[in-house]
Parts: C-alpha cells; sequence; structure tokens
C-alpha cells in the first residue's frame, strides 16, 4: 500500500511556492528594485543535475519486506510476497529490453527507506519504481503515483550553501520526468486492467521523496481477493506494461525532453 499513514511521509510541507513571482502587476521601468541581477538564472544553491544522456539502470523495489508484510489480505496474502514476485517478472521483461536492472531486496528483508534510495542515488541514468499492492480499492486495477509539486519543493528558506542536495529534496528536480514516467505507465495498465485508470495520481509517497532519479509508485489492487490467483494473473501483463512504458519513456528521456 502507498495510502497507508506508514508510507506517507507527515504532512505537506509548506505551499508556499518558493520565489514565487508576486509581482505580476505591471510595474514602472524600474528594474533595479528587483532583488536579483542578472537575467540568465545563476546556477541553483545545490549543483544542477548532473547530464543524464543514456537510462542505464531501473531500480525495482518491492515495498515492505521482513518484519513488515505491508497489506495483509484475510486469506494471509501479504503485499510483501506478491511485489517480490512481480519484481521479478518485470525486471525479466526489462531485461528483455536490454534495461539493466537492480531489486532493493531479493528476499524477505527490509531495506530503510533511505537504503532502498540510496541504491537508486548511486546510479548514473537510473529510473526507480517501487512495487505496491494495496489493502482496497478495485481487483484487478493498477494506480501510478508521482510525488505532488508541492512535497518536492525546497522550502523558503534558503539551504546552508553546503553544495550537498538534502535528501528530503532528492526528487525535486526529476518531478516532471516522474510526472511524465508515471503518464507512460498508467496508460499502459489501463490498456491492459479494465477500470484502471488513464492517467496517474500524485501522492505524497514516502519513499519517492529521497529519491534522485525520476521515480514512480505502482499499485496494484488488492489483497482483498480470496486467495492470490488473481494477483498472480495481472503479473505477466504489469510486467509487459512497465517494460513497454519504460522503454518509451527511454526515448524521451534521452532525448533530454520532459
Ligand atoms: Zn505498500
Amino acid at each position: 500500500m502507498v495510502a497507508a499513514a506508514q508510507a506517507f511521509s507527515a504532512q505537506p510541507q509548506s505551499t508556499q511556492t518558493p520565489a514565487a513571482p508576486a509581482q505580476l502587476a505591471p510595474q514602472a521601468s524600474t528594474p533595479a528594485t528587483q532583488p536579483t541581477t542578472p537575467a540568465p538564472a545563476q546556477p541553483a544553491l545545490e549543483p544542477t543535475a548532473p547530464p543524464q544522456k543514456t537510462l542505464a539502470v531501473v531500480i525495482l523495489d518491492p515495498a515492505h519486506g521482513g518484519a513488515d508484510p505491508g497489506a495483509r489480505g484475510s486469506s494471509g496474502l501479504a503485499e510483501s510476497d506478491i511485489v517480490l514476485s512481480y519484481a521479478r517478472l518485470v525486471r525479466i521483461s526489462l531485461e528483455a529490453q536490454g534495461i539493466r536492472v537492480l531489486l532493493t531486496r531479493q528476499a524477505n528483508d527490509d531495506p530503510s527507506f533511505d537504503d532502498r534510495s540510496k541504491l537508486a542515488n548511486a546510479q548514473r541514468g537510473g529510473v526507480f519504481i517501487t512495487l505496491h499492492v494495496s489493502s482496497t480499492g478495485q481487483p484487478g486495477t493498477v494506480r501510478v503515483y508521482s510525488l505532488p509539486q508541492m512535497m518536492a519543493q525546497p522550502s523558503a528558506a534558503p539551504a546552508p550553501h553546503t553544495g550537498l542536495l538534502p535528501w528530503d529534496r532528492a526528487q525535486f528536480k526529476f518531478i516532471d520526468q516522474s510526472r511524465r514516467l508515471a503518464e507512460l505507465i498508467q496508460i499502459q495498465m489501463a490498456q491492459r486492467f479494465r477500470g484502471s485508470s488513464e492517467t496517474p495520481f500524485e501522492a505524497p509517497v514516502r519513499q519517492l521523496r529521497t529519491v534522485g532519479a525520476p521515480a514512480v509508485a505502482i499499485e496494484v489492487s488488492s489483497v482483498s481477493v480470496p486467495d492470490r490467483a488473481p494477483l498472480d494473473q495481472m503479473g505477466p501483463g504489469l510486467a509487459d506494461a512497465v517494460a513497454r512504458a519504460v522503454a518509451a519513456f527511454r526515448t524521451i528521456y534521452e532525448s533530454g525532453g520532459k
């Protein structure tokens, strides 16, 4: 589940937009009152993301695991088990597209949020996909999430000029790409799983905040089914959908588009 409290950060931060163009009204021609000087934007306080021309690797994150089973169905189904089997199938489909894949966990253990992000952030040209199964929702459907713009913004307060990007802002520079990736995956899901939305969702998924790469969450519905057969049956379609969407995203990514 991504919509559970545990997967969320506490609260949305300030809704202020930083450096909002507050004076939209026509101004007298006194640009000298503007606090900033040259027209071209200066480099941000944080280093800009390095040019990333090649989508080199997909980091698949089977959520939960270990002591954290995630969503539990009345039949004993555990989200943590199902997402691991999904990750293995998605890996095969992505590798068939010639895309390298890393998993944040291979077995029933539970790396921390930061450990999972750390694996992604150590890669160049990575894309991060966290996999969930919901506790509720229309069985047989899939929802794809990216982080809302509001959640990824740097705070209004200027950061200490350390040159280091705080982890909780890591997603900020990738929010548009993440949304694009979410769109591409969601449309593939809608074509395969009747009742799925054709447009993706935004939610403050905790895991995504600390990933410095295009990052989305995929949530399959749901553990409420009487046994895992219907969920297993979704696996191949899910894997194919992700592989096709990532292949399409790779073309956009490597052309420098959003
Ligand atoms: Zn989950």
